[in-house]
């Protein structure tokens, strides 16, 4: 089994300005976890095509695997997949079923049957890709892959995102990776961090499962985490499980959280 190492990409402006918070990468990154896809960068940017384009070369040098999030709608400033098939030499073809599906919701809405150029492009996915199906939008989602470089490209509305994460995306890269990812966290409170570095420094320097504190406002949390094949996730969790007692042994005020 081929590992992938992976970078998320997210498009829009809106992120850059603080107007929104990025919570779909938050999603991507805990679902790419859950099926132990290495994620070895996030990165956020404009929606402009140059400063794009530079992104996905810079991806493309460190990672396998670009998953990006925003701009596949209708408007001027929707650029992600116009980028994204300038960068690889490809042109984008329509997609006649979603296609038929933006006619359907311009009629709806009593726009008539006059579509918009924006309404082609949306409908638009890069010529032999992998539509990834859109159930709740408009936009369609795809997978390519050239020269052993992969995208997966994906809108930006959350509910649009998580759903396809959900039902299309997991399925299609659990190909690349059977592995888990378990963590636990223990929450220690009235202990200094500094004073928790030193009693389990032998835990924090352990790998797989690694051990790791983290400083909380009132307390510190300590988390266990180790990578292994889905099929072994009972032995998994009795390895975890043993290192969570053993900490529990040392601070027995340690709650699981
Ligand atoms: P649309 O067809 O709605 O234009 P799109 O794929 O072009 O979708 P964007 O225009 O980039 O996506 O974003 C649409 C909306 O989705 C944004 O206004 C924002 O509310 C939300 N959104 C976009 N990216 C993110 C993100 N990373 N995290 C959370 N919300 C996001
Ligand atoms: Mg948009």
């Amino acid at each position: 089994m081929i590992k992938i190492k992976a970078e998320i990409l997210c498009v829009g402006t809106e992120l850059l300005v603080g107007e929104i918070l990025n919570t779909n990468v938050q999603y991507i990154s805990k679902k790419l976890a859950d099926i132990g896809v290495d994620l070895y960068y996030q990165t956020t940017v404009g929606d402009n095509f140059k400063r794009i384009k530079e992104c996905l070369k810079i991806a493309f040098n460190r990672v396998d695997l670009v998953i990006t999030t925003g701009g596949l709608g209708p408007t001027m400033d929707d650029i992600t997949k116009e980028v994204v098939a300038d960068f690889f030499k490809e042109e984008l073809e329509l997609n006649e079923k979603y296609y038929d599906k933006i006619i359907e919701r311009y009629k709806l809405r009593g726009f008539g049957e006059d579509i918009s150029s924006g309404g082609k492009k949306e409908a638009s996915i890069i010529k032999g890709s992998k539509l990834i199906e859109n159930s709740i939008g408009l936009a369609p989602g795809f997978f390519f892959e050239k020269n052993n470089k992969k995208i997966i490209v994906l809108p930006g509305p959350p509910k649009e995102l998580s759903h396809m994460i959900d039902n299309e995306v997991v399925t299609l890269l659990k190909e690349y990776s059977d592995d888990t990812l378990i963590m636990k966290t223990l929450e220690i409170k009235g202990i200094p961090k500094g004073k928790i570095d030193d009693t389990l420094k032998k835990y924090f320097l352990m790998s797989n499962p690694t051990v790791a504190p983290y400083a909380k406002e009132k307390c510190v949390h300590i988390r266990v985490a180790m990578k292994g094949s889905r099929n072994n996730i009972g032995s998994i969790n009795i390895k975890i499980d043993k290192i969570i007692n053993e900490i529990k042994g040392i601070y027995p005020q340690a709650l699981e959280v």
